[in-house]
């Protein structure tokens, strides 16, 4: 099983304080002894820039780069337990090829965001032509939200994946969030919301035909042919979803009970 590089270029505040609490510390391997090198010439440059700060290590699913143990040491272990998180999700447990993680020094560690990236880079590696961009995102967000909540819960802490609620005359109209290929600028939280929903009621609807519709959208075939022919009892249309699914997005908006909720 071939695995992903993970580059780490920045210190994080978060990830030292959960290092504190006294994980054993990623081994480190000799760059010469990696089962695999990185092909991607952005990790290379990367690579190249101080060649003697990097220290390397791995795990089952990834090769690491990083300069410090104990930022390395805790991503190990969250990066082992998404992947798993992932691959069972998507019924998947094969990969190939290889990816890079590139930290932005701004970015925080914290929630969800490390599963987030790693459920993208999962998804490239089965998907490598890509997925509509409602679907990338709305995946990344359902699995990492529970991912997250899951992993805080083997940590001891209590806690529950939290889906957002839409308003809806906040909703963007699925035949157009569909086609977009990037978020809005001015309603991303909408459509990072409304995304992780339409994916979650798919998936709670059926998940079987959830991931054909994957599959289907991975190979490029448009969202109103694949749906009908995927969930022909359920949506017809799109215009059938859209009904069903803004009840769905609404629910429990604007009550406490949003935070219960799930
Ligand atoms: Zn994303």
């Amino acid at each position: 099983m071939r695995q992903i590089p993970l580059l780490f270029a920045a210190l994080s505040i978060v990830l030292a304080a959960i290092a504190q609490t006294g994980l054993n510390s990623l081994p480190e391997v000799e760059f010469s002894q990696l089962s695999q090198r990185d092909p991607n010439p952005l990790g290379e440059r990367a690579l190249s820039i101080n060649p003697t700060q990097w220290k390397h290590g791995e795990t089952e699913h990834y090769i690491y780069h990083f300069a410090h143990s104990y930022v390395a040491t805790p991503i190990s272990v969250e990066a082992e337990f998404h992947y798993r998180v992932v691959a069972k999700e998507l019924e998947r447990d094969h990969s190939q090829g290889s990816l890079f993680i590139l930290r932005n020094p701004e970015q925080k560690f914290s929630g969800n965001l490390l599963g987030h990236e790693i459920v993208h880079l999962v998804l490239h590696r089965f998907y490598a032509d890509g997925i509509p961009c409602w679907l990338n995102e709305g995946i990344a967000q359902y699995i990492s939200k529970s991912a997250h909540a899951s992993y805080q819960r083997a940590r001891g802490y209590i806690s529950k994946p939290h889906s957002e609620a839409i308003a809806t005359e906040e909703m963007i109209p699925l035949a157009t969030l569909v086609r977009l290929t990037r978020p809005p600028s001015d309603r991303v939280e909408t459509f990072y919301d409304e995304s992780e929903r339409l994916v979650r009621f798919l998936v709670a609807t059926d998940k079987p035909s959830f991931l054909a519709l994957l599959d289907a959208l991975g190979r490029h075939q448009p969202f109103e042919t694949a749906l009908p022919r995927i969930y022909p009892a359920k949506f017809a249309t799109v215009a059938t979803l859209e009904e069903k699914f803004r009840e769905y997005a609404a629910k429990d908006f604007g009550t406490s009970l949003q935070q219960a909720e799930e």
